[in-house]
């Protein structure tokens, strides 16, 4: 394992001993975490950021989930939850794909449908339609079509949300590329799906405050970032945190996300800008 994971790990082991306490002030309150994954199959050489879950660790991870008491939500009741609307529970959790490969609809779908789990897969649409192909080494894997993503929103548990046209860095970009970006993306998917979109995630996790105000703008009721950590009441719905799930991660490890004992990275990352 590479140094830096390892680190990070005995970090976590350490910090995962005092994160559980259901004393601790921050454990009293409702609060959801977002899972994030990208995409579902076995892993290659070419993936140093670990993008691809094996499948059958997926299933796993969703077993932990059932076993031990996690309740599955959507996006929107999460957004609900957090504007008052609704009720936040305790141990919820909302699961979230990006990207939109076709292991998203051929893997993880099946899986989620037996445990009856609803989920958001953010889509780039240009990426969709096969218009724009990205210079990413993930750009080589299989996305899904206009007709896959189609499928898929036609399935009670599934959202579809939008993940800009190009996958571009939209913080920097111009304001007008930046509006192109946000609402095209939806006006297409919708136009796809015959649905509304509600959802967007940031590409690569970037944004500033005029990107925000942009998806806020265009009228979406929420959007993703990469930033780890909780969602709780009165928190951004437009900056929602996420805990990212990658394939160097065990069964150990995910239980220890879902604990928070990661969530210390989240320092990390709003000061090197990493997410
Ligand atoms: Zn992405």
């Amino acid at each position: 394992m590479n140094c830096k994971r390892l680190v990070k790990r005995g970090i976590a082991s350490l910090v995962d001993t005092f994160v559980s306490q259901p004393c601790l002030p921050g454990n009293r309150d409702p609060a959801t975490r977002i899972l994030l994954y990208h995409s579902l199959q076995c892993r290659s050489s070419a993936d140093p950021l670990g993008l691809q879950v094996v499948p059958g660790e997926f299933e796993r991870h969703m077993g932990f989930l059932r076993d031990n008491g996690y309740t599955v939500i959507r996006l929107s009741e999460l957004v609900d939850g957090m504007s008052g609307k609704e009720k936040i529970g305790h141990k919820t959790v909302a699961i979230t794909f990006d990207d939109g490969f076709l292991d998203t609809l051929n893997v993880a779908c099946p899986v989620l449908e037996k445990f009856g789990y609803p989920a958001t897969v953010f889509i780039s649409s240009g990426i969709m339609r096969g218009n724009v192909r990205g210079a990413d080494y993930w750009d080589s894997w299989e996305y899904m079509t206009r007709s896959d993503v189609k499928r898929m929103s036609e399935h009670s548990l599934f959202d579809i949300g939008s993940h800009g046209v190009s996958h571009v860095r939209l913080s920097s970009v111009s304001g007008e590329r930046q509006s192109c970006e946000i609402r095209d993306s939806r006006a297409i998917l919708e136009e796809v799906i015959g649905k509304k979109v509600g959802y967007f995630s940031y590409p690569h996790g970037c944004f500033d405050a005029r990107v925000k105000k942009a998806v806020e703008d265009a009228g979406y009721n929420g959007a993703c970032s990469s930033f780890i950590g909780m969602n709780r009441v009165s928190g951004d719905v437009f900056a929602l945190k996420r805990t990212e799930i990658s394939g160097f991660d065990t069964v150990a490890d995910v239980a220890m996300k879902l604990r928070g004992a990661y969530d210390w990275l989240y320092g990390f990352q709003k000061l090197t800008g990493y997410r």
